[in-house]
């Protein structure tokens, strides 16, 4: 039986000085931005925000210079993470390409691509979106329908995408198609491509959610031609392709941090009351986060030594997603202010936005029983 395996992990000196730079950085840059705007973190979008970063060195950082990274540590890459979450800084831009479409490339790309991508991306120029979710095909990702099919010099694709985040910013979907069917093996004949948005026949439409933002689409593509430089790997090698893609996704402190502007918030309202009465509760919020910033921390020191810790990143994510989703019910009943939306103050307004946006945290990058599943099967017990 596989057991959990969470090392301590300690920060290097170079990564806990970056976090100073960072710091400064950001208490400039966000000094203007009100803090129910910094709630969003990592779902708010500016790109000239990116650029910035970009600028700074903090896009593709652990990516080789030739494609425009810096080479420098994971463990420094995850101080610049937290400190951006911890600020609320709008990362949408250039999150996904940083996190995960970068990473994918470097492995499975071509030269080519990896060319044409990453120097932009690694500006905070360039904008990707993850093209995996279907009508039909959420959880069950291998139902992937979306169909891609051989013509000459390419594919023609047909199909639908469903809750692409970002995609009417976007540059490029990196897509997953059925190219192949095989009725004994739904996990074979799937094939990653990427997709430049602005190709004929594709279709984005944006789906609004609960807090009256569309910050996610529906893509459809109507004989939509993609070129065969543009498949990403081999064909048929997609489902292992996005397995790990999803390690990527599961596995950093923005699967902690996601409600983090909201308990500052009221920890700063409590204390204009001089109200005393919740310290113990509060001591036990931030007990919690410092567990699961352990936790997660040690999930990055294991990545930096080249293991793929599925089971543990899933782990950190479903109760990093507890944790988030417990935060605007315990703000509520400790400082008795109402959540609202688009009136009141900080506090009342971050409560508003939290309350209904953290709905999602467990089911964006895949839900709570998917993730138990996983842990499941990773400690033998399925
Ligand atoms: C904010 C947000 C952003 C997103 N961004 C993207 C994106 O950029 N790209 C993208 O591709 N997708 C994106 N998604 C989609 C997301 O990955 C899916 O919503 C998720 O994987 C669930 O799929 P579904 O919505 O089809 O629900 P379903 O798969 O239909 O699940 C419905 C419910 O049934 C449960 N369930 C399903 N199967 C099982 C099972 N076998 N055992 C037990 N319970 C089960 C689920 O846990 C869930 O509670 C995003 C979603 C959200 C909320």
């Amino acid at each position: 039986m596989h057991e959990f395996r969470f090392d301590p992990c300690h920060l290097p000196p170079e990564a806990e000085q970056l976090r100073g730079e960072v710091r400064t950085f950001l208490k400039s840059a966000l000094k203007d931005v009100p803090a129910v705007v910094r709630a969003q973190t990592w779902s708010g979008y500016d790109p000239a925000f990116s650029k910035w970063m970009g600028e700074q060195g903090w896009i593709g950082m652990t990516w080789p210079k030739k494609y425009g990274g810096h080479e420098r540590s994971a463990l420094e890459r995850y101080v610049v993470l937290e400190e951006m979450l911890a600020a609320g800084a709008p990362v949408g831009a250039h999150w996904i390409g940083d996190r995960q479409s970068g990473p994918l490339l470097l492995r499975f790309g071509t030269e080519d691509q990896r060319q044409k991508i990453l120097p932009i991306a690694a500006k905070g120029e360039l904008l990707l979106c993850i093209g995996m979710s279907e009508p039909d095909s959420g959880s069950d990702l291998a139902a992937t329908r979306t169909k891609a099919v051989k013509t000459d010099g390419g594919w023609i694709v047909n199909g639908t995408k469903l809750w692409t985040s970002n995609a009417h910013n976007a540059h490029y979907m990196i897509a997953l198609f059925r190219t192949h069917l095989d009725a004994d093996n739904r996990h074979a004949g799937l094939t990653q491509f990427l997709v430049d948005l602005k190709t004929p026949g594709v279709t984005i439409r944006p789906i609004k959610d609960l807090t009256g933002n569309a910050h996610f689409n529906e893509v459809v593509f109507v004989d939509v031609f993609v070129p065969d430089n543009m498949r990403v790997g081999e064909e048929g090698n997609g489902w292992a392709q996005v397995t790990a893609e999803l390690a990527y996704e599961r596995s950093g402190p923005e699967r902690y941090l996601s409600s983090y502007l909201l308990l500052g918030e009221l920890i700063r309202e409590l204390a204009r009351r001089d109200d005393r009465s919740a310290d113990a509760e509060i001591g036990r919020l931030i007990a919690h986060l410092v567990t699961l910033r352990q936790m997660s921390l040690s999930v990055a020191g294991l990545l930096e030594e080249g293991e793929n810790p599925i089971l543990e990143a899933s782990v950190v994510k479903d109760l990093g997603a507890l944790y988030e989703q417990e935060l605007p019910g315990k703000a509520h009943e400790l400082a008795s202010v109402e959540p609202m939306i688009g009136t009141g103050g900080d506090y009342g307004q971050v409560l508003g936005y939290l309350t209904q946006a953290s709905v999602s945290f467990s089911l964006r990058g895949g839900t709570r029983e998917i993730l138990r599943g996983i842990i499941a099967r990773g400690l033998g017990l399925r």
